[in-house]
C-alpha cells in the first residue's frame, strides 16, 4: 500500500473561516448591525476557472485561477493576483476580504478582490509564464476592468505579468487601457514608487509607531521574514534608517547576524541567483526560528498564519508589522495582545502598496504621471493619517491596533452600504 501525502501548505486553518471571525469579533466590539454583517460575511462574486497552457515540451497543463470580488460598495474592487502551489478559493475569498477593509481604512474609494493561480511560477519558463497569464486573463476579461475591478500584483506575481495582463485585455478591447491594472512597468504607464510603496508604507507606520513610543528607528534590531518585494524593501529601507536587520529569511531558509546583516549585498545576492541560499553573512537559522528570535521589531512580510496560538507566546519581538496579508491569526493575537506586544495588522502596515496602486490608476486615467516625490509624500500623508486614526481608536478604546483598523474600516464600509441602501 503506499500513502498519498497530503502537499505541504502554509494553511494551517481555513483563512475565509479566520476572516469571518475577525469580522464577527470587530463587529461585536463596534456594535455594528447583525444583518449587514451577513452581508459582509460574504463575497460578492467568485468566479473559477479553468486554465489550460501549452507547455515548453508540448504537453497541456490545465492550471486552476480563481477572481473574487468580496465588496465594492466604496467604489470598484482592487486586489492583486497570486501564483503559488497553495492557492485555495477560500484563501482568496479571505484576502479579497481584507482588501476591502484595507481601502477603507485608508480612505481610498475602492472595494476589496483578489485573483489567484494554482501553479509553482518557480517551474514554469518565461514563455509558459507568459501563456497561462494570458489565458487566466482572458478567462476573467469579463470581470475585469478600470471601473470595475483592478488586479495588481500580489505573491508570485510582479510588473511583468502585469504587462502581459495589461496587454492581453487591451488587444481585446481594441486599445490601451492604463487603468485596467496597477503595478506595471514604469515604460507603459506604472507609477514611479509603486514597486517600493508597500514596503515604504511598513517604513512611515513603524516610523509613527516608534515616535508614539518615544523611540526610534535607528539601533533597532530587526528581523524580517520573506525576502520578496515587501521583504527585501522593508530590510534595506530599515538598514537605511540606521537599524540593525539581524535576520533575514525567504521559501528557503534565512541567516541570523547579531552584528546586522548587510542587506545590499543579500539584495544582491538574491537578484543574482533567485534565493538568499549561499549567502553566507551569519549562521543559518530556518523560518520556524526566525520568528521567534530576540529582536525590538518583528516583520513577517511572506505568507499567512506563520504566528499562531502555537508559537505566539515565544515570539521575543516587542512591535510586530505586518508586511504580509494574514501572518498572524486570532489566536495569536490574544496572546501577543495580553503580552503587550504592539501588532500593526496587516489592512494598515502594508496598505502602502494598494495606496499607490491607486495613485497609478488615478494618473493612468488622467494620462498625466507624478513625480516619485510627489508619489511618496502623498503616500506619507495617507499611511501618517490612517495610522493616527488607528493609534487614537487603540489608545481612547483600549483596544488592539487590529480590533481598530478592523473597526474603523468595517464601519466605513457598513455605513456606504446603508447609504446606498439594498437593491432592488
Ligand atoms: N497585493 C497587494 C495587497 O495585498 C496590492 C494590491 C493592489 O495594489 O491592488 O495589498
Amino acid at each position: 500500500m503506499t500513502t498519498v501525502e497530503a502537499p505541504e501548505t502554509h494553511l494551517r486553518e481555513n483563512p475565509f473561516e479566520l476572516a469571518k471571525e475577525q469580522l464577527r469579533r470587530v463587529a461585536k466590539t463596534f456594535q455594528i448591525d447583525p444583518n449587514l454583517v451577513n452581508v459582509l460575511s460574504q463575497c460578492k462574486k467568485a468566479v473559477v476557472v479553468s486554465t489550460p497552457v501549452s507547455m515548453d515540451d508540448g504537453a497541456i497543463q490545465v492550471f486552476e485561477g480563481y477572481r473574487v470580488t468580496h465588496n465594492i460598495a466604496r467604489g470598484p474592487s482592487k486586489g492583486g493576483i497570486r501564483y503559488h502551489p497553495d492557492v485555495t478559493l477560500d484563501e482568496v475569498k479571505a484576502l479579497a476580504m481584507w482588501m476591502t477593509w484595507k481601502c477603507a481604512l485608508v480612505g481610498i474609494p475602492f472595494g476589496g478582490a483578489k485573483g489567484g493561480v494554482i501553479c509553482d511560477p518557480k517551474k514554469l519558463s518565461p514563455l509558459e509564464l507568459q501563456r497561462m497569464t494570458r489565458r487566466y486573463t482572458s478567462e476573467i476579461i469579463n470581470e475585469i476592468g478600470p471601473e470595475k475591478d483592478i488586479p495588481a500584483p500580489d505573491v508570485g506575481t510582479d510588473p511583468k505579468v502585469m504587462a502581459w495582463i495589461f496587454d492581453t485585455y487591451s488587444m481585446n478591447v481594441g486599445h490601451s487601457v492604463l487603468g485596467v491594472v496597477t503595478g506595471k512597468p514604469l515604460n507603459i504607464g506604472g507609477s514611479l514608487g509603486r514597486l517600493e510603496a508597500t514596503s515604504r508604507g511598513a517604513l512611515y507606520c513603524v516610523r509613527e509607531a516608534m515616535r508614539k513610543q518615544g523611540r526610534k528607528i535607528e539601533g533597532t534590531t530587526v528581523a524580517v521574514q520573506g525576502f520578496g518585494n515587501v521583504g527585501s524593501y522593508l530590510a534595506l529601507f530599515l538598514h537605511e534608517q540606521g537599524a540593525k536587520v539581524i535576520a533575514i529569511s525567504d521559501s528557503q531558509g534565512g541567516i541570523h547576524n547579531a552584528n546586522g546583516i548587510n542587506i545590499p549585498a543579500a539584495i544582491a545576492h538574491k537578484q543574482e541567483t533567485g534565493t538568499l541560499a549561499g549567502f553566507r553573512d551569519g549562521e543559518a537559522i530556518t523560518n520556524d526560528e526566525l520568528v521567534l528570535i530576540e529582536c525590538d521589531l518583528l516583520a513577517p512580510c511572506a505568507l499567512e498564519q506563520v504566528i499562531t496560538s502555537d508559537n505566539a507566546d515565544r515570539v521575543k519581538a516587542r512591535m510586530i508589522v505586518e508586511g504580509a496579508n494574514g501572518p498572524l491569526t486570532p489566536g495569536a493575537d490574544e496572546i501577543l495582545d495580553d503580552r503587550g506586544v504592539v501588532v500593526m495588522p496587516d489592512i494598515l502596515a502594508n496598505a502602502g502598496g494598494v495606496i499607490v496602486s491607486y495613485f497609478e490608476w488615478v494618473q493612468g486615467l488622467q494620462e498625466y504621471f507624478w513625480k516619485e516625490s510627489e508619489v511618496n509624500a502623498r503616500l506619507n500623508d495617507i499611511m501618517t493619517r490612517a495610522f493616527n486614526e488607528t493609534w487614537n481608536a487603540h489608545d481612547q478604546r483600549g483596544i488592539s491596533m487590529r480590533t481598530a483598523a478592523y473597526g474603523i474600516a468595517v464601519q466605513r464600509v457598513a455605513e456606504a452600504t446603508m447609504t446606498r441602501g439594498l437593491y432592488p
